[in-house]
């Protein structure tokens, strides 16, 4: 019999499933790497700003030293920005990063982390990755259902993770909402507020969370780099608390987990003000773009405040897989979901506009 390491809870958890990489497709179906078309993962379109590469460029030639353990000069961006103290701010290797760290700073094992059904799936990594107990609640119209939420408060719970706008579904809490579960929430635990989509709401949905970590001592803002922002292959994200909180995140981090180039990149993207700018216009005008494609074509779709849209393409539950599928062998990676539940369901980031015509002309030729 062979030796089975580690504990079973770990044994247990499947492993995370991302966008198949554009390499991996083009040697799968045997396709030109150059034309292939990834919509998968939430990555922006226009890639990097220009002032992140110049400043990642200049970099470089401090490679051969650790980064600045302490991030002083992305942190004093972010106190710029954001009119928070640098002690409130923990910087992550992705914002994955914080969230795994907060699952390990805040949940033992056997207490329980709660999150919501159809809801990112490394809440759910990080939770079985501590030997914890998760609380999956069920989701209302795909989005949160946030006093079934209280209601299913236990004793031991000691950590929510919230997605606002949520991945996959692209649902959105408003503000008034929001606040009104913070007041309720028991002030032991932990609220993780997961807004790596933040940049994308329209001025009308904007709300003033990081203003509301100075009245909530539980509240944990994370935000990422890696979407708006453009530098998703750099890893890194941060989280925004009150000290409480921050110390025991920075005690448990890697001493050096965010590396020196995405540092310097990242003081220049926060800064870059027209680029993040265009990011939400061209957001905006490739969902009106993908949403009037799927009314032609009479499939529903779940309204997005995201970078992506869920689309349903068929009513059986192979669809999603069968679908996507097809689309791979035209060379467009789009995201099924149904590792998340979603076996009748396709997400499809929003990209440039020939990407959306490319992927909207393959959709409309497999189920037109
Ligand atoms: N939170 C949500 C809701 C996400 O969708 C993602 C990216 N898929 C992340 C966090 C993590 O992003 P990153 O680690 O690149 O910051």
């Amino acid at each position: 019999m062979s030796i089975q390491f580690g504990p079973e809870y770990v044994r247990a958890i499947a492993p995370y499933q991302g966008g198949k990489p554009i390499a991996e497709v083009a040697r799968e179906f045997n396709l030109d790497e150059a034309k292939i078309i990834k919509l998968a993962s939430n990555e922006n379109p226009l890639g990097m700003p220009e002032s992140a590469k110049l400043a990642m460029q200049a970099a470089v030639a401090d490679i051969g030293r650790y980064p600045d353990s302490n991030g002083f000069e992305l942190k004093a961006a972010i106190t710029a920005k954001y009119d928070v103290p640098a002690e409130w701010i923990t910087l992550g290797n992705g914002s994955n990063d914080i969230l795994e760290l907060a699952t390990h700073a805040f949940v033992q094992p056997g207490q329980a982390a709660m999150y919501s059904e159809y809801s990112f799936l490394v809440y759910a990594l990080a939770t079985q990755a501590v030997g914890a107990r998760a609380i999956v609640v069920s989701a209302k119209d795909f989005g949160h259902d946030l006093p079934a939420m209280l209601a299913a408060v236990t004793d031991d719970t000691r950590l929510i993770f919230i997605a606002n706008p949520n991945n996959p579904t692209g649902t959105f809490i408003p503000a008034a909402e929001l606040e009104a579960f913070l007041q309720a929430v028991p002030p032991q635990i932990v609220v993780v507020l997961d807004e790596a989509y933040n940049e994308y709401l329209p001025p009308e949905c904007q709300y003033e969370s990081i203003a509301w970590v100075r009245q909530y001592p539980n509240l944990l803002v994370s935000r990422t780099m890696s979407k708006a922002y453009g530098l998703a292959g750099l890893r890194i994200g941060f989280g925004i608390a009150q000290p409480a909180i921050t110390d025991l995140l920075n005690r448990i981090r890697q001493p050096f987990n965010v590396n020196s180039l995405a540092q310097a990149a990242a003081v220049a993207a926060l800064n870059d003000k027209p680029f993040l700018q265009k990011s939400a216009e061209v957001n905006a005008a490739g969902y009106l773009q993908l949403t009037a494609a799927f009314d032609a074509l009479k499939l529903i779709y779940v309204p997005s405040f995201g970078n992506f849209v869920m689309v349903k393409v068929g009513e059986d539950d192979g669809a999603g897989a069968r679908v996507n599928l097809a689309l791979l062998k035209q060379g467009i990676i789009v995201r099924p979901v149904g590792n998340y539940g979603l076996p009748q369901w396709l997400r499809i980031t929003i990209g440039l506009p020939h990407e959306n015509a490319a992927f909207i002309a393959a959709l409309k030729s497999l189920l037109g």
